[in-house]
């Protein structure tokens, strides 16, 4: 909770960092070697004790997705299904690998890939699948892995919103093909910026770990002993994309406080869940948070609700709201050739509305927000 001329402002998401992040921080500077080294490497392993498998760590969530793409040897000329209610960044990502994103609609309960509706979309040139996890909820993972075998498609999780979701009792990104995760101000736990992959795919770790330093083979390795490669070889497309020590060190202080962003997250929802399930003109994701760890907090409006009106009365009241996310199939650069509606990602852009959700409120802000709203949307 922060206060903006003596009035409270309930933060619709914020960066929670404090005295050790920032000490931390303080530590890298004083080394005097700010880039990658063996900060990240710390990082790497932490990620990989709490996860159960091998993770490498790149600049952000973005390039996560764009190289757990090409080390999946997707390239132009394929089609990649994922749904359109995601952050562009998910599109973005798959059109830099070159292929084509394939916009799918959504089911209405957990606003994760409807596969009835991606199967319809399956043709030769798709070559994978990669399922967002929407505010935290995976929906039938099993079902979309079961999906993806039929078809023979590699499936990329684009795992952002779900670090620390449990799915039949294990963790996201300890299961399936390939996981990408966001590390940004915002998400379930930061490094400022930043981003990683987790796969159990001996291969295509070791791919990523090169790409991400200009394809310089072997490269991380040296730079996690001190060194650096001069007498290299390059042998595929590399990025710019790796990671600094001054993230990770954010990071690993991040990851020690995870339990407690996780119990913070899973208790405000669950009270949000409390106040508005039985609300009329309010509908809810379908989630148990005892397994999902949210990072928004979504709502649906009913359609005789003016959202913006409700957004901007929410405000004066220090309501900060959003709208979690303009499709992609709406915007020019992916949606305007063969634009085709999608029944209910359509309805769901019209109506969604996302409420205050981050570690730093309290059970009583959530009971404020709530009341807010119900004061403006009952009456
Ligand atoms: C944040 C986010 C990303 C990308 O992560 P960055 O670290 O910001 O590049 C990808 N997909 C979704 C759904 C996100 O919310």
């Amino acid at each position: 909770m922060d206060t903006l001329k003596n009035k409270t402002l309930y933060r619709l998401s914020k960066s929670c960092v404090g005295a050790a992040e920032s000490a931390a921080v303080a530590a890298v500077m004083r080394s005097e070697f700010l880039g990658m080294g063996t900060k990240v490497k710390e990082f790497e392993r932490g990620l990989e004790e709490f996860l159960g498998r091998r993770v490498v760590c790149v600049a952000n969530g973005t390039s996560a997705l764009q190289l757990a793409l090409q080390a999946c040897g997707i390239k132009p000329g394929d089609e990649v299904l994922v749904q359109s209610l995601t952050y562009v960044a998910t599109f973005q990502a798959i059109s830099a690998s070159g292929a084509t994103p394939i916009a799918c609609d959504i089911c209405p309960k957990t606003f994760t890939i409807d596969l009835d509706d991606a199967s319809k979309k399956v043709t030769s040139r798709t070559k994978a699948i990669v399922p967002v996890h929407y505010a935290g909820g995976v929906g039938p993972l099993s079902d979309i892995y079961a999906f993806a075998k039929n078809h023979g498609l590699r499936a990329i999780e684009d795992a952002a919103h779900a670090f620390g979701t449990t799915y039949a009792g294990k963790l996201v990104g300890s299961i399936g093909d390939v996981a990408v995760f966001s590390f940004d101000g915002i998400k379930n736990i930061t490094s400022g910026e930043g981003g990683c992959v987790a796969s159990n795919d001996e291969a295509l770790i070791q791919s990523i770990s090169d790409a991400r330093l200009l394809g310089v083979i072997n490269d991380s390795n040296q730079r996690y002993s001190g060194e650096r490669s001069w007498d290299f070889d390059v042998k595929e497309q590399g990025w710019r994309y790796h990671m600094s020590d001054l993230m990770a060190s954010i990071g690993i202080e991040q990851l020690k406080r995870f339990p407690d962003f996780r119990s913070k997250r899973q208790e405000l929802a669950t009270r949000y869940v409390e106040l508005l399930q039985n609300e009329k003109k309010i509908e809810l994701l379908q989630n148990n948070y005892h397994d999902v760890v949210p990072h928004i907090f979504p709502i649906i409006l009913e359609k005789d609700v003016n959202r913006n009106a409700l957004r901007r009365n929410l405000l004066a009241k220090g309501v900060e709201t959003g709208v979690h996310y303009k499709p992609n199939h709406h915007l020019t650069f992916f949606g305007s050739k063969n634009y085709k509606s999608l029944v209910t990602t359509d309805d769901v852009f019209s109506r969604i509305l996302t409420l205050p959700m981050h570690p730093d409120l309290v059970r009583a802000d959530v009971d404020a927000v709530a009341d807010h709203l119900l004061s403006e949307i009952v009456n």
